[in-house]
């Protein structure tokens, strides 16, 4: 259909207001606007949204595959989407930090851990979740940008023909050949914010826009819960004495209150076994969802060896701290570390293990 676009670009917006961030967005925005296979729109910081906000309601929305430029990583804004509703599968992206080697390889394919619980009702459809901290230059991004589109265009296609062939079209798929602006059972479409140009009547597409919304959000402090690494153990469950955390209707582990965290506190992410509790706004890149090795734990517990506190006695210190805060006793290693401990089956060897037996030769 002449005028289609293949993809929809959003722009996720700086909390503040640094100045060399807002230009890197304001530069891409344009850049966009002129692009023939995309539509671009801005919301605020993905991490600050609450579920009715319109950047949300907006982003439920979007059909088809999206690409996501964040503050964040990746992994982050992937698993703060799924969390409310904004659900696909993780684009694969060539795009590099400016600080990565040459010898670093691409990202493989997201794969849940084989005993993850994983995402519930994850459609076929791709998020391409681009990190602005990656790289100043805004070409990189649009270039990539370029690349996501000629390869959804093929997905796209590919997968819809197919499904049109085969049966009846789903409402999504006439949404993406009529109009993408148009309403679903009579709600508003994507464009509810008002869009530059304005949404149009059925079968005109409108032109590229970049839709703002409503007044910055306040800033949020929250677990989000990466259900590719989560085992359902219930440690963080156990271990949180605030309240933030619960289980579905199907017993699955979900952060059920999330403003009740502690702001600045990440202390059940020390405690997950499979480092699936991300903070995406904690400075230390493990905590906020960088990628990390799957033996992150044997870095973290190295610290032993030289007689600094372990992950799980700073957690327990960080917890105890907003329990005094709240004017509550402490509990030190009393709640919620113990069970994990004992239950812990004895695992193999492994390379700590090694290091350990080492030191004891080199000691006698
Ligand atoms: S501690 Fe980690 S793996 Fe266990 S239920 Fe919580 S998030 Fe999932
Ligand atoms: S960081 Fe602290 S308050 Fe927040 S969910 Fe984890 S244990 Fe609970």
């Amino acid at each position: 259909m002449a005028g289609q676009k293949k993809i929809t670009v959003v722009i996720s917006q700086a909390p503040g207001r640094n100045p060399a961030k807002r230009e890197l967005e304001e530069e891409l925005a344009a850049a966009l606007l002129v692009e023939n296979e995309v539509d671009v729109s801005l919301v605020p910081h993905l991490n600050d949204l609450t579920a009715d906000h319109s950047g949300l309601l907006y982003l439920r929305r979007v059909p088809g595959d999206v690409v996501i430029l964040s503050w964040l990583y990746p992994r982050a804004a992937r698993w703060i989407l799924d969390r409310n509703g904004v659900k696909g599968q993780m684009g694969i992206s060539l795009l590099k930090s400016a600080e990565a080697g040459d010898d670093e390889g691409i990202p493989a394919e997201e794969e849940a851990r084989p005993n993850a619980i994983g995402a519930l009702e994850v459609p076929k459809r791709k998020l391409y979740c681009l990190d602005l901290r990656d790289q100043s230059e805004p070409r990189v991004y649009l270039d990539e940008i370029r690349r996501i589109a000629r390869e959804a265009s093929v997905q796209t296609v590919g997968l819809d023909l197919m499904q049109w062939i085969g049966g009846s079209p789903q409402p999504a798929q006439l949404q993406r050949y009529l109009n993408p602006f148009l309403p679903v059972n009579g709600a508003p479409g994507p464009s509810a914010a008002p869009a530059a140009g304005g949404a149009s009547d059925a079968g005109e597409v409108p032109p590229p826009a970049v839709a703002t919304t409503d007044e910055p959000p306040k800033r949020r402090w929250y677990p989000i819960i990466d259900y590719s690494r989560c085992t359902n153990c219930m440690e963080c469950i156990d271990f949180c004495l605030f309240g933030v955390y619960g289980v579905d209707t199907l017993d699955r582990i979900l952060v059920e209150q999330q403003d009740n965290c502690k702001k600045g506190c990440p202390a059940c992410s020390r405690v997950c076994p499979e480092n699936a509790i991300i903070f995406p706004e904690h400075k230390t890149p493990a905590i906020a969802g960088a990628e990390v090795e799957r033996d992150a734990n044997f870095k973290i517990d190295l610290s032993k060896l030289f007689g600094a506190p372990s992950a799980l006695e700073i957690a327990a210190q960080e917890r105890d701290t907003e329990l005094v805060r709240d004017g509550r006793d402490a509990v030190g290693m009393s709640v919620g570390v113990p069970k994990r401990q004992e239950s812990k089956p004895a695992g193999p060897r492994d390379a700590l293990d090694d290091l350990m037996d080492d030191l004891d030769k080199l000691s006698v």
